[in-house]
């Protein structure tokens, strides 16, 4: 099947993936984005599992696990610090992979 150049709305975190998996199979894009490319933002992401994996299928898992914080489960207490529950958000051993905090600007 012949592509001509993929129109790309948006830099988002799925616009990007896109980008990469077209440029995998050698098929022209071009991205549109409303924002300049200068804005920030302070906010983090965390990555969890599916994000994770379909990064590592566009080869970005690997360079982006550098630049990163990983940690397992987020927990909840009360006032008194009592542990009331805990939800895994990854797990290397169980999943292959730990979740990832990263910051937006590094992505
Ligand atoms: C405060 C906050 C915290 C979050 N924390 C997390 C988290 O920790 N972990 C997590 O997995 N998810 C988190 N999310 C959700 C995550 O940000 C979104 O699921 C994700 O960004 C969606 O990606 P996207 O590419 O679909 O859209 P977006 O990332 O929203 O990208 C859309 C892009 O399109 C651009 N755009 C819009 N309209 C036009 C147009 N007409 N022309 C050109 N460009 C246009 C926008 O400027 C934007 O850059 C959070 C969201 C918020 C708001």
């Amino acid at each position: 099947m012949h592509f001509g150049t993929v129109a790309i709305i948006g830099a988002g975190l799925s616009s990007l993936s896109l980008a990469l998996f077209l440029k995998q199979h050698n098929i022209q894009r071009t991205i549109y984005e409303l924002r300049s490319p200068n804005v920030t933002t302070a906010s983090a992401l965390m990555l969890s599992l599916n994000a994770l994996r379909s990064w590592d299928a566009v080869g970005l898992y690997g360079r982006i696990k550098m630049e990163r914080w990983h940690f397992r489960a987020g927990s909840f207490r009360n006032s008194q610090h009592e542990l009331i529950d805990s939800y895994e958000f990854g797990n290397v051993d169980k999943y292959g992979y730990d979740c990832l905090r990263v910051y937006r600007q590094v992505i």
